[in-house]
């Protein structure tokens, strides 16, 4: 019998996780994931990790943002799948009531850009008896939520059960991995690139870049009605997202910003702008903030590449806000590229 094909899996954030699970799934290949980072070192574990598949730079009339709301719709539909299968809520999936709020503007169901693929999706103006104090106008949908730590480790386990092979290692160029594996005796038929913002110096794309977000961390807040606020206060948008394991506060999105350390002056404002948002939120105490890099880029690049390296190589990367928005709709898409770009090689 002929060997499985071997595919490398380039990143361990959910991308890449999600991508080696479909794959190795299917029984047909062999995978490697080689990583300089794994759950819980990557920037998929430190993300909200709430559905919406919100691009901000994508055309919304377009072709590439059709591609997004496939993705986006595919994805809610797997998670919510994954978490009613599971009695003992082992991936860590919880439904919320997502808001976003206005002081002053009526919302309508099109404010929503992605509104066609959301669920229990409604508007509520001028009804003081719904809303929050203070504002006039929300808008609502039911959305999946997970904690990206516990989901990412469960994912782990499942991908580590089905034979996946670990390799923690930093890539300069796809082509200098292949060589070292090849000396160490293994083959490679194909390469899914999943390494986000990382991608900017091995795929050489100057059109990647930082969205630098920042979250503040508060205990778990317990608040009936919303758990989740999204508005725009002092002209930034303005979250706060109740977990069962920790409230979290947003945001900032500060494009072509690299650094990775907190500014106090921007965690300030966030906690600032959230209490005027939800004054009972002063009651509770600061816990601690960290900053990330989104893999900003105008249009998600989902494609095969045949000139990057001696192999195809599939890019799965540049998801900005929204990977785990897309992780399980992306993983689909890479996996039948995979079958096409495999069945051409034999011919
Ligand atoms: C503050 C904040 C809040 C967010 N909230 C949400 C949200 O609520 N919902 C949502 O859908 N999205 C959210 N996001 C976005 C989401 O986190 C990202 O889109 C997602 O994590 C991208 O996943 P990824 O697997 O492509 O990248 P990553 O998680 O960054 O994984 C990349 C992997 O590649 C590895 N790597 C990179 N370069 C190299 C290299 N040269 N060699 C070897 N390994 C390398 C890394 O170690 C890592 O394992 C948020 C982001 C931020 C910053």
């Amino acid at each position: 019998m002929a060997d499985k094909p071997h595919i490398v899996i380039l990143g361990a954030g959910v991308m890449g996780m999600a991508v080696a699970y479909r794959l190795l799934q299917t029984g047909a290949y062999k995978v490697s994931v080689v990583s300089e980072f794994f759950s819980p070192g990557t920037l998929s574990d430190r993300s909200v990790g709430i559905w919406g598949p919100y691009l901000p730079g994508v055309d919304k009339t377009g072709s590439e943002f059709q591609r997004v709301l496939q993705w986006g719709a595919e994805t809610k539909t797997e998670m919510i799948r994954l978490m009613q299968k599971s009695p003992q809520n082992d991936w860590g999936i919880y439904i919320s009531q997502v808001w976003m709020l206005s002081a002053n503007k009526d919302y309508a169901v099109e404010d929503c850009p992605y509104h066609s693929i959301c669920d229990n999706l409604f508007v509520v103006n001028n009804d003081p008896t719904s809303l929050p104090p203070g504002f006039n106008s929300g808008l609502s949908y039911a959305a999946p939520q997970v904690i990206p730590v516990r989901y990412l480790k469960h994912l782990t386990q499942k991908v580590l059960e089905l034979g996946c092979k670990f390799v923690r290692k930093h890539v300069e160029t796809v082509n200098s991995l292949l060589a070292e594996l090849e000396k160490e005796g293994t083959k490679t038929d194909l390469v899914v690139n999943c390494l986000g913002l990382g991608s900017r110096s091995v795929a050489g794309d100057t059109t990647l870049e930082p969205v630098r977000g920042v979250l503040v961390k508060y205990p778990p807040v317990p608040h009936l009605l919303f758990r989740a606020f999204e508005c725009l206060v002092e002209g930034e948008e303005t979250y706060a997202v109740f977990r069962p394991d920790c409230t979290l506060l947003g945001g900032t999105a500060i494009k072509g910003d690299w650094t990775k350390q907190n500014k106090p002056e921007e965690v300030e404002s966030v906690i600032k702008r959230n209490i005027k948002m939800i004054p009972d939120l002063a009651k509770y105490e600061h816990i601690s903030d960290w900053s990330g890099l989104r893999p900003g880029r105008p249009n998600v690049r989902l494609e095969v590449d045949m000139s990057l390296a001696k192999v195809p190589v599939i890019h799965n990367y540049g998801h900005g806000g929204a990977g785990w928005s897309l992780h399980w709709g992306c993983a689909s898409n890479v996996q039948e590229l995979l079958v096409q770009c495999l069945s051409q090689a034999k011919l």
